[in-house]
């Protein structure tokens, strides 16, 4: 399939750009567009055949369900049903932005993009291109991450183009992603509100709106464990994962670096491609390797924004090691570490 690649300037898409995603949506067609968070790759959300297409192309699981985003929370109405009080207070201060809510849902919502569920996952994300591509589109379009399964989510268009370019009908480049981690997704489709997966709109957000949301016990630990089966389905596949054997380094940081540097040192001596997951702080500090910073440690904005683009670069190089830095885990930092320790197979050296 020939991929249509169209460029937004500063931000906007040209009026015949957006008209061509338009179209190729609404005739069941596959297109990548930017979101505040990462991008996201997008078909008819009410059209099943539609949303099969976004399975194939990212080899995805197909019991693995797709976020369905709006562009007027009043949609949110057309699609779900039994909504409780919290979730309109929660559309009413986080919409639009990072956050996803999870409700029963409405015939009109095919089980090909629920992942064969009885509720459906709604977002009603910030950017501008997304939101007039939705409400053109007929206003309910599906979007996983624009990445093949099993890599990490795509926060820039070359990232997109390199995993489903020949695989879609067109990709959206909008620049950067400025969130740089996937939506926040909190459950109200029971009683008890859940996080299931953690993001920008934190813990501590959400429970100022609505009291009590406790995290799903999957996503503070080790999944794969047996008994303890995470509610979104997406957070049991360890995707996100580099090529390269990844370990995060946890405590002190001078200790740390003293750690990774000897580390590196002895794998580099062996031949091997070493990767540094190192900060604006600490990168003049490490000798051995390829070192790449991720962002700032004072400013946790800047790490959820650089993570992926850096598990992507060692793929690049084909880092056989990588090895990392770890971070507080306070309000943001949870959803940083959440997604580095998945993509570390939850690999831990802990430096006394
Ligand atoms: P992605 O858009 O690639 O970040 O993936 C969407 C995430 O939302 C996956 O982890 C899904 O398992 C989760 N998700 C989507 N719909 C539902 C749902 N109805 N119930 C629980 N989790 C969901
Ligand atoms: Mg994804």
């Amino acid at each position: 399939m020939k991929t249509i690649i169209v460029e937004a300037d500063k931000g906007i898409l040209s009026e015949s750009d957006l008209n061509t995603a338009t179209n190729i949506i609404k005739s069941g067609g596959l297109v990548a567009f930017p979101t505040e968070t990462v991008y996201g790759l997008g078909a008819d959300a009410l059209n099943p055949e539609a949303s099969k297409k976004i399975y194939k192309a990212k080899g995805r699981p197909s019991d693995n369900p797709l976020i369905v985003h709006i562009a007027d929370s009043g949609n949110m109405e057309q699609i779900a049903r039994e909504i409780p009080d919290k979730a309109f207070r929660l559309a009413e201060v986080f919409w639009p932005g990072p956050l996803t809510i999870i409700l029963n849902k409405k015939d009109i919502v095919p089980f090909s993009t629920t992942g064969g569920l009885n509720t459906v996952a709604i977002r009603l994300p910030a950017s501008g291109i997304a939101k007039d591509l939705i409400s053109r589109s007929g206003g309910y379009i599906a979007a996983p991450s624009a990445n093949i399964s099993g890599k990490p989510s795509p926060t820039r268009a070359e990232h997109v183009i390199a995993d489903l370019s020949g695989k879609v009908d067109m990709i959206i480049d909008g620049g950067k992603s400025t969130l740089g981690l996937e939506s926040t997704i909190i459950d109200l489709s029971s009683d008890e509100p859940i996080i299931l997966r953690p993001g920008c709109i934190t813990k501590a957000m959400l429970e100022n709106i609505i009291g009590n949301a406790p995290y799903d016990k999957a996503i503070l630990g080790k999944i794969i464990e047996k008994d303890i089966k995470p509610k979104a389905p997406g957070m049991k596949y360890s995707h996100y994962a580099p090529e390269g054997c990844l370990t995060i380094y946890e405590g002190n940081i001078e200790s740390v670096i003293l750690a990774i540097n000897k580390k590196a040192k002895e794998i580099t001596e062996k031949g091997k491609t070493v990767g540094i997951i190192a900060t604006e702080e600490t990168k003049g500090l490490y000798r051995y390797g390829n070192i790449k910073s991720i962002g700032r440690r004072g400013d946790e904005d800047s790490i959820a924004a650089g993570l992926y683009a850096v598990l992507r670069d060692f793929d690049d190089i084909h880092a056989e090691y990588i090895f990392s830095e770890s971070f507080a885990r306070g309000d943001l930092g949870q959803a940083i570490m959440n997604r580095l320790l998945k993509a570390a197979g939850y690999r831990v050296e802990k430096i006394l």
